[in-house]
């Protein structure tokens, strides 16, 4: 029957990334896009629905767990057994130490005592605990080697001991009720908190029973209750309640901008009443925002829900690939998606996206606009090019790649960037891995950001290509006078002239170089004149054409990427 499939329709961002947490936790094939707005799913899907929750948890975080810290163990423990501890030596017997205490710690803690309760095994997992002592390590290696067999022997029976806890924590009810409670205390409760299970007066001991009883049994017999009678509405889907014992308040922070909120606005979303599907749905939102490092990400795209599960599970596994808590993996990430509709028959309509971080209990909020996205869009060409393009400043190696997708995001033009790499390249071009190709290329992606943020249209390759090339052959003229020495000199000057925008300054240079080679002064420079970002992008290209290559130095033998 139709009427019985129940239906999600994307919202604000605490409930899209809830409503995504949801497929996620059911599996995408489960639910069905009817729209692109909307999914719907059979009430069967709310089967066992505990259990998919958790499992969703455990899986996703797994390696990050502590549990899987005690588990993981167990490759090295075979290794040594297997070789006779043949290569077991000091350094080893250290990394076991800090492995026996923090194992020591982990069992004894209340959320592991609490899983125990829930694990039906006769061993007592306390007990070893005790046993369980770190051994005593010789000064050093030699000391080591003279001791070595007593060292062993001691290693061997705290090897019985650990490969009890392994296996009792390995097993599959170790893994469900241990790593559930990992989970709990290290995802979950960063969405919401003091109900269910995150109840501290819960009287349910059982992690999966609390959960179902309170969120998903409430959900599925609100279903099948008879709603005529019912005078109040849900918040969320406008559907009848009977009355307003659900609201939000267990979700930690709000769905506002705490910097930008008004009293009222505050007020009426701890007052909103919800249902208990939506209730259901919003426990969910941990599991769409993807966290790391006690923080946390969600990107908002609100008019496909195809696309943002798409682009969040893109950047879920990014970012519990990388050992990196910046922006950078966010950045990549969404960056790799939007390049991939290129050939994507599943093509993502292009709209500005809300980038949600969660940080220090509460929520931070980025537009990436639709322009900014389009040019990284268009410009897939220049920006593949800079991918392993670096350069070394005061000591710290900076990815031109990484530089230029972060002022794009951050809705800031090129110029400073394209200072550094040309100021660079003349103080040290042993320092500088990249070719005047790439300069090029920053030069024409900033062409594009110029053009978007001023509103000015114009062909952004042929400025920066006539530029250049009016660089370059001053620069000929100058080797062919034997004077090219003078060369370093002149783009200094034009550099400082173009850091303070100081049109006259750059055409004094300019001019007084063209009258020693007795030329005249090309015109692309002459009709920049006057014209702000447009004149910059031309002097920038125009010392990088001087700059390139005039002393055979820097990464000339290095192929032009972007050629
Ligand atoms: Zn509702």
């Amino acid at each position: 029957m139709k009427s019985d499939k129940i239906r999600l329709t994307l919202g604000d961002w605490q409930w899209n990334a809830s409503v995504i947490g949801f497929i996620n936790i059911v599996g995408e094939e489960n639910v069905c896009h009817i729209e692109a707005d909307t999914v719907e799913f059979w009430p069967e899907a709310l089967d066992g629905f505990e259990n998919k929750y958790f499992a969703y948890f455990i899986n996703t975080y797994e390696k990050t767990l502590s549990w899987y810290k005690i588990v993981n163990f167990q490759d090295r423990l075979n290794t040594y057994e297997e070789n006779n501890f043949e290569e077991f030596d000091l350094k080893a017997l250290e990394f076991l130490n800090v492995y026996i205490k923090d194992v020591k710690r982990y069992i004894k803690s209340n959320s592991y005592k609490a899983a125990y309760e829930l694990i039906d095994s006769e061993v007592e997992l306390l007990s070893f605990e005790k046993q369980l002592i770190t051994i005593k390590e010789p000064k050093n290696q030699q000391r080591f080697d003279v001791d070595k067999s007593e060292i062993v022997n001691e290693v061997k029976r705290r090897f019985l001991l650990l490969q009890q806890i392994i296996n009792y924590c390995a097993s599959s009810e170790g893994r469900r009720y241990i790593g559930a409670k990992n989970a709990i205390y290290n995802i979950i409760n960063n969405a919401w908190n003091g109900v269910s299970f995150l109840n501290s007066q819960t009287k349910e001991k059982n992690i999966y029973s609390d959960y179902k009883s309170y969120f998903v049994d409430t959900a599925t017999g609100y279903l099948q209750s008879e709603k005529g009678k019912y005078k109040y509405n849900c918040f969320v889907c406008d559907a009848p309640i009977k009355d307003m014992s659900n609201d939000l308040s267990f979700l930690n922070a709000t769905g506002f901008d705490v910097a930008r909120k008004s009293s009222h606005v505050w007020n009426f979303q701890n007052d909103i009443t919800i249902c208990p599907l939506c209730k259901l749905i919003y426990s969910c939102l941990p599991a769409g925002i993807i966290y790391t490092y006690n923080r946390g990400i969600y990107i908002n795209q609100t008019i496909k829900l195809k696309d943002a599960v798409r682009i969040n599970n893109k950047i879920k596994s990014r970012i519990l690939r990388s050992q990196d808590g910046s922006m950078r993996p966010i950045y990549h990430a969404l960056v790799s998606v939007l390049h991939e509709q290129e050939n994507d028959s599943a093509k993502y309509e292009l709209a500005d996206v809300q980038v949600v971080r969660y940080e220090n209990e509460s929520y931070r909020f980025n537009i990436l606009a639709k322009p900014m996205l389009q040019i990284i869009v268009n410009s897939k060409k220049e920006l593949d090019s800079l991918i392993r393009v670096n350069f070394i400043e005061n000591g710290r190696n900076i990815n031109v790649y990484d530089e230029v997708i972060g002022r794009i995001f951050n809705n800031q033009n090129l110029f400073t960037l394209i200072h550094k790499m040309l100021y660079g390249k003349l103080s040290d071009a042993s320092k500088c891995y990249f070719n005047g190709s790439h300069v090029r290329n920053v030069l024409i992606i900033n062409q594009l950001i110029c053009s978007r943020l001023g509103g000015m249209k114009m062909d952004n390759t042929y400025l920066v290509k006539k530029s250049r090339e009016a660089g370059e052959s001053l620069r000929n003229k100058y080797f062919n006078k034997d004077s090219n020495h003078k060369l370093a000199g002149i783009c200094y000057r034009l550099l400082n002239a173009l850091k303070t925008t100081n049109e006259n300054m750059f055409m004094d240079v300019t001019l007084n170089c063209y009258l020693y080679v007795n030329s005249q002064v090309p015109k692309v420079i002459t009709d920049a004149l006057g014209r702000g970002k447009d004149f910059s992008t031309m002097g920038y290209a125009f010392v990088s054409g001087l700059i390139d290559g005039q002393d055979g130095s820097g990464n000339k033998e290095k192929k032009a990427e972007g050629e």
